[in-house]
Order: structure tokens, then C-alpha cells, then sequence
């Protein structure tokens, strides 16, 4: 099997060939290449040392990523490669750290401690495959590398990182590995929550997150047990034919892959157990569910480390999810007004994700949807004003017009309302003039 490397990997392993190194091509590079996807990273395998890394490319920009577990990172072409030498890692302490990170002489040692064996072949001008990657990538099968039991207990993080590959390459997980996954999921609590929310990002964003997250809901309720109340609860409502959790988990696989988009439906309905009422007909009511779904993501977000500005987009999602938006233009304008073209787009995905996992019945809200979606083009490529930014008057302007303070403000959006309403054009003159006979007839001060 010949794989034709790219200039910037036949460069490095050349490099230190020469230099009298061993040097593969490792890892989710290799593993990248037989799907024929592109792979995000380079990273090549060594038995040279750091040092001695950085001797062979000491006129290069090359930086000291993770040193201690010898890896240096070569800039060539623009592009990080990361080269690490090839190491085994000493006794696990706690789930996550090895004690100590042995360097080894063996390639076979170093691709042994990797987690999957799709992801533990080499390559530099053939294929160095001693676990059968090459098979179980043929046969679309996710297996550990060894002893399944001991690898997730050595790294707990390797039962996420499993459950990422399924969901963006649609394997089936060998038995013995689903096992092993299933008993020590509680060894995920031991995981940093940055390495968790990293997983939870790429689980979210892949083909077969919906295969992935209802077969193996155990295990995301040890990171998210605020799912647990979803798990099975039936809606009594005509509008739904899923219970709370598969409707949330449909409603992530329909939506368009964005990490915001697919993070706020994940929430979205969280609060619903809480709000639960039945009424005298056994129909099922969930008032206010969004307000509870929010204290609950808020608390997720937190626990996870999510940014402040991805929390901010996310919990406004979920607090309008289920907002009655028509398809009318004054409407759409508002909308824009007050979430901004990303947000309030991102809010349109939400409810069409939302849409697909409710009664088919319902499906034809999704013209209702896709007809605001035109109108937001519609509004974005006539540069029609729907925000105080956009207005043709600002601040100075009701100043020189005597307006203080909060009159200000009250006055500016007496007008924009009213640019929004077609009642007056957006050019200053007209603006002016309309406020003027405004206040004559006293619909404002
Ligand atoms: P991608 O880069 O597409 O996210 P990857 O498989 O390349 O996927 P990396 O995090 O780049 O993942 O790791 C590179 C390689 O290092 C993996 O292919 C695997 O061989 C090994 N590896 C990474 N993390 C672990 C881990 N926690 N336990 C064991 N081996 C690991
Ligand atoms: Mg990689």
C-alpha cells in the first residue's frame, strides 16, 4: 500500500532520515489518509529526542509545545507538525496522568500505548500496522489497543475520544471496547472539563451523533447528568412522538452542524421534567420549560468552561427556542434588532433542528422557517436598517434637538420603530421632520 505524502511530510521524515532517525507519519494522520478525509494535523513519530529534534531543524521555526512528553512543533510551509519522539507512558496515577512518560527505542512500544488501533499505524514508505488497524478501518470497527479495561483506566479520557470517533466515522465499537467503556464511564469525573468539553464539541458535530449519543446515553449522563430526568420521559403530548431525551438528541442530529447551533439544542428542553403539568384531559404541559432549560445549560456551561461569548450565544438560544417568529418582514426586522444577523440565523436553525424532531405533522413549520431565512437575505442585501446603528440620525442629533438622558434613547427607537413600520424613510431630513410632527400630535414627548 503506497500513500502519496505531501511535500511538507516527505520533508520532515527526509530530514531525519538523513540525519540517521527512524521517522513515521502516526496516529490520525495515517488513520485520515485511508478514509480519504483531510486530516487536521500532522503529527510524525521519532525515536530522535527533543534536543535532538531540534538539532535536525535547528533553521527552522520550530517551538517547544510538550516537551515534557516530547513533542516539539516544526512550522514548515505555514503548517505545525508536530513531531514527538516515540514514548511510553509510566504508571497511570489518577485516570488521566501518566506518571511519567518514558522515551523507548521501539516504534512497536510507542504505537502500542495509543488508545485505538485505527489510530495506531505508522507509515513512512510502507504501512507499520502490529495492532490490525488496517482491517478494522475496513471494516469500520473501533477497537481498543490491548487490554480495553486497562486502557480506559489508565486514560478515562479514551471512552470520549471513542465515542467521538463513532460519531464522525459511524463505526461500530467492538464488544469487548463498548464493555470496557460502559464500566468505567464513572472514571470520567476524574477529566479535566476542558479535555471533556473539547470531546462533547466534536461528539456534537458528527454525522452519527444521533446513533452515538441514544446507544450510549450512560455514559453522557456521568458529564451531563442533567439529562438524566429526559432519559425515557414521555411527553403525553400530540405535538411529540419522542420521549423528552430522543426528541432532544433527533433535534441535534437534524440541525445544521455549528457547534453554538447544536450546543443550545442539546439544552433546550432540559428544563422540560421540571415544568411538567398534566391537564384534565392527561395532556402534558411544559410552561416556561425554556426558562428552567437556561438555569440548567447556565450550570452545564459553567461546569464545562465554555467561553463567555459562546455561554452568552448559546443561553439566548435556548430562552427564544421556542418563540413564535412570523414570516413577515417587520417581524424579521425586530428579530435582527435585537439579536444581531449570527444569533438570530443561529436561533432560525435552532427551531428548524427543533422542527425535525417533533410530530411529523408539524413539518409545515418549516416553510414558515425557511421563508424567514430569505427575508433575512432579503433585508442583509438591501442594507435595510433594522438596528439604531443603521438609523440615519444618532445621539448628537437628538441632542441638538434638545432631547437629555433617557429622552435620548426613547427617541431614537420611536424612530427606528417607525422606520421598521414603513411610517417614515431612513434619511435624516424625513426622520427630522417626522419627530417634529410627532411630538405636535403628541405620539411622542
Ligand atoms: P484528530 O487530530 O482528527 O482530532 P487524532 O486521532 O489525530 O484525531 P490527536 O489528539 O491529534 O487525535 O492525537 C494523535 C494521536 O495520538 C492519536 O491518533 C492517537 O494515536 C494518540 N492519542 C491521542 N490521545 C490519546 C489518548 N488519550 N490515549 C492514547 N492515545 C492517544
Ligand atoms: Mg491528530
Amino acid at each position: 500500500m503506497i500513500m502519496e505524502l505531501s511535500d511538507e511530510i516527505k520533508f520532515v521524515l527526509n530530514k531525519l532520515n538523513m540525519a540517521g532517525y527512524e521517522a513515521y507519519l502516526v496516529g490520525g494522520s495515517v488513520r485520515d489518509f485511508f478514509l480519504n478525509k483531510h486530516s487536521k494535523d500532522i503529527d510524525i513519530t521519532t525515536n530522535a529526542k527533543p534536543d535532538e529534534i531540534k538539532e535536525v531543524f535547528s533553521s527552522y521555526n520550530i517551538i517547544d509545545t510538550g516537551i515534557k512528553h516530547g513533542t516539539v512543533t516544526l512550522i514548515y510551509n505555514h503548517l505545525p507538525i508536530e513531531i514527538t519522539t516515540y514514548r511510553i507512558d509510566g504508571e497511570y496515577l489518577d485516570n488521566r496522568h501518566p506518571k511519567e512518560v518514558k522515551f523507548t527505542a521501539s516504534l512497536k512500544e510507542d504505537l502500542s500505548r495509543r488508545d485505538f488501533t485505527i489510530n495506531a499505524m505508522a507509515y513512512n514508505t510502507e504501512l507499520i500496522d502490529y495492532y490490525g488497524g488496517k482491517v478494522d478501518l475496513e471494516n469500520k470497527i473501533l477497537r481498543a489497543v490491548g487490554d480495553p479495561n486497562k486502557r480506559f483506566q489508565e486514560d478515562a479520557l479514551r471512552i470520549l475520544r471513542g465515542l467521538r470517533l463513532a460519531s464522525n466515522l459511524g463505526f461500530d465499537i467492538d464488544k469487548d471496547t463498548m464493555s470496557a467503556m460502559h464500566k468505567h464511564k464513572l472514571l470520567l469525573k476524574n477529566i479535566s472539563s476542558e479535555r471533556v468539553q473539547n470531546e462533547l464539541n466534536l461528539i456534537l458535530l458528527g454525522d452519527y451523533v444521533k446513533d452515538v449519543m441514544l446507544n450510549y446515553y450512560d455514559i453522557f449522563e456521568v458529564i451531563l447528568p442533567e439529562i438524566t430526568p429526559c432519559i425515557k420521559f414521555d411527553q403525553h403530548n400530540s405535538h411529540h412522538i419522542y420521549d423528552v431525551y430522543t426528541h432532544i438528541i433527533v433535534a441535534v442530529g437534524s440541525a445544521i452542524k455549528d457547534k453554538i447551533v447544536r450546543l443550545a439544542l442539546l439544552f433546550h428542553d432540559l428544563g422540560k421534567p421540571e415544568s411538567f403539568s398534566l391537564d384534565e384531559n392527561g395532556n402534558g404541559h411544559f410552561y416556561r420549560h425554556a426558562e428552567k432549560s437556561e438555569i440548567l445549560a447556565r450550570n452545564i456551561l459553567n461546569r464545562l468552561k465554555y467561553d463567555n461569548e459562546s455561554k452568552k450565544q448559546i443561553l439566548t438560544l435556548v430562552k427564544y427556542h421556542d418563540a413564535v417568529i412570523g414570516d413577515d418582514i417587520k417581524q424579521v426586522k425586530r428579530w435582527l434588532n435585537r439579536l444581531g444577523e449570527d444569533l438570530f440565523r443561529k436561533l432560525i436553525e435552532v427551531q428548524i433542528g427543533d422542527n425535525f424532531a417533533q410530530h411529523p405533522r408539524h413539518r409545515d413549520r418549516q416553510a414558515r422557517l425557511n421563508n424567514i431565512k430569505k427575508l433575512i437575505d432579503q433585508i442583509i442585501a438591501e442594507n435595510n436598517c433594522f438596528s439604531l446603528k443603521q438609523l440615519a440620525v444618532n445621539g448628537y442629533d437628538m441632542i441638538k434637538l434638545g432631547y437629555r438622558d433617557s429622552q435620548i434613547k426613547l427617541a431614537l427607537d420611536f424612530l427606528l420603530n417607525a422606520v421598521i413600520n414603513n411610517e417614515v424613510e431612513n434619511e435624516k431630513g424625513k426622520l427630522l421632520e417626522y419627530l417634529e410632527s410627532s411630538k405636535k400630535s403628541n405620539k411622542i414627548n
